[in-house]
């Protein structure tokens, strides 16, 4: 990678898209600050899966033996149907995934790959400039009188100027209002439960031993809900993402404190499996609402740009809300990077022009999956089983085209490839 002339580059937001954009712009030699409102830097206490088109981005970044020493390696990912925990369908990761898509399918800690990620931002003997980090700065507008060195005004009466300014602020972007974006944000009807079960519970309970005796990444479809889980941590936890329709109170208020009873209550006449593994829930089970964004290729004005869930929040169907935030991330980094500051609008709309359709193809795949998902016993759901019998995607989105990736021209991409080869 040729490092760029060093300009300078505004984060609004520190969750997974926003240091990752860091990480990966400081590396071509930009200097970056990242703006977050809250006091500390961090993640969910929950689980994440990266496919390989996102550990693709991770292990381009130089993150590979932190990433080794934390993740956790499903074998493959099993489908199975409520009612009697059949295996609707096996499609194998692991070994697979590293031969055919020259990058791994890994599941970790969302605090652990958070911290893997900003302490490669920090770290004063990385490649380019160390990012700077303010925490407790929420952003409350932007002043863009002058187009070519946007600001960002933040609650505390400060202000933070740079050649580009970059809205990795969530769902609810402040950003995206003030660049005056649509309102594309949508509600799906749906909640996720989020619960952590300790996995020594789980081997200790023969009627779970068998989440231990071989990591692998579980989608039960039922009725109107689905339920996902994988271990983490390597046994130290089973992450469960439960989807199921949304109460009213929950639809209101976004985030809601549940409970392993009701986790394991809103999965009525399933299989004796799941609530054995879902009343081992201990503490931290919350519920969320499940919101999502309208696909929409209007993603940056003057030399302000959106990146994640401002710009493509999906339903979490297909767990690709964070990968395809650093898809983003890295084409983002190879435009700026190619360009002084005089180049930088026409680099952003190269970075849009790549990456927004195919964003907007994982969106809407992710919405068509809350269909596929969830249909009644019946010929539907009899046509769906077949189909994934001969598996080669979902709602007819091939695996293939999700898992490469968004093309990137950086050709140091390959170099680490051959090392995942038997
Ligand atoms: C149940 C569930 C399971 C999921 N599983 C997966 C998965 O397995 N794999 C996957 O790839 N994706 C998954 N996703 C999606 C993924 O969690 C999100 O897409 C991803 O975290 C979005 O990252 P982001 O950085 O764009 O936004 P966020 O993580 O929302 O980060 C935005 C940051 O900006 C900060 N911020 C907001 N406003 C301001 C402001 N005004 N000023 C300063 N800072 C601000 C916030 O505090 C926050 O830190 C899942 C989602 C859900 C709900």
């Amino acid at each position: 990678m040729a490092p760029s002339q060093s300009f300078e580059v505004t984060v609004v937001g520190g969750g997974l898209g926003g240091v990752t954009a860091a990480l990966a712009l400081r590396q071509r030699g930009i200097r970056v600050t990242v703006l977050e409102q809250a006091p500390e830097l961090g993640e969910v206490g929950a689980g994440i899966q990266t496919a390989p088109n996102a550990s693709r981005v991770l292990l381009s970044l130089g993150l590979r033996p932190q990433l080794e020493a934390i993740h956790t390696e499903p074998q493959d990912q099993v489908r199975r149907r409520w009612k009697d925990g059949s295996v609707v369908a096996l499609t194998r990761l692991g070994q697979f995934c590293k031969d055919n898509y020259n990058a791994p399918y890994w599941h970790y800690h969302r605090a652990d790959l958070h911290r893997v990620i900003l302490d490669a931002c920090v770290d004063p003997d990385g490649p380019g400039p160390v990012v700077t980090l303010h925490t407790g700065t929420q952003v409350t507008g932007l002043d863009r009188s002058d187009p070519g060195r946007p600001a960002a005004l933040t609650a505390d009466g400060c202000r933070h100027e740079g050649d580009a300014l970059i809205g990795a602020d969530g769902i609810r972007s402040r950003v995206r209002d003030e660049m005056g974006a649509d309102d594309t944000l949508l509600f799906s009807g749906e909640m996720a439960f989020r619960a952590l079960v300790p996995g020594d519970l789980i081997a200790a309970d023969p009627a779970t031993r068998w989440l231990v005796d071989r990591y692998q990444s579980t989608i039960w479809y039922g009725p109107g809900r689905h339920l996902v889980h994988y271990m983490i941590r390597r046994g130290e936890y089973l992450n469960v993402v439960a989807c199921v329709p949304c109460t009213d109170e929950v639809a209101e208020k976004w985030v809601v404190p549940s409970s392993a009873q009701e986790l394991a209550d809103a999965f009525p006449g399933w299989d004796d499996r799941v609530p054995a593994m879902l009343s081992k829930a201990k503490e931290d089970v919350s519920c969320f609402a499940l919101y999502h964004r309208r696909p929409d290729p209007v993603w940056m004005d003057e030399n302000v740009a959106l990146l994640g869930d401002a710009c493509h929040a999906m339903l979490p169907y297909q767990a690709q809300g964070a990968s395809q935030a650093m898809e983003d991330a890295a084409v983002l980094a190879e435009e700026l990077g190619a360009v002084n500051a005089d180049g930088i609008r026409a680099a952003l709309r190269r970075y849009v022009d790549r990456r927004a359709r195919h964003a907007g193809m994982v969106q809407q795949a992710s919405l068509r999956n809350k269909t596929f998902y969830h249909f009644p016993d019946g010929p539907e759901q009899r046509e769906r089983d077949a189909k994934l019998r001969h598996f080669d995607g979902e709602s007819d989105v091939s695996y293939d085209w999700l898992w490469s990736g968004t093309p990137l021209n950086d050709p140091d991409l390959g170099a680490f490839s051959y090392q995942f080869s038997r």
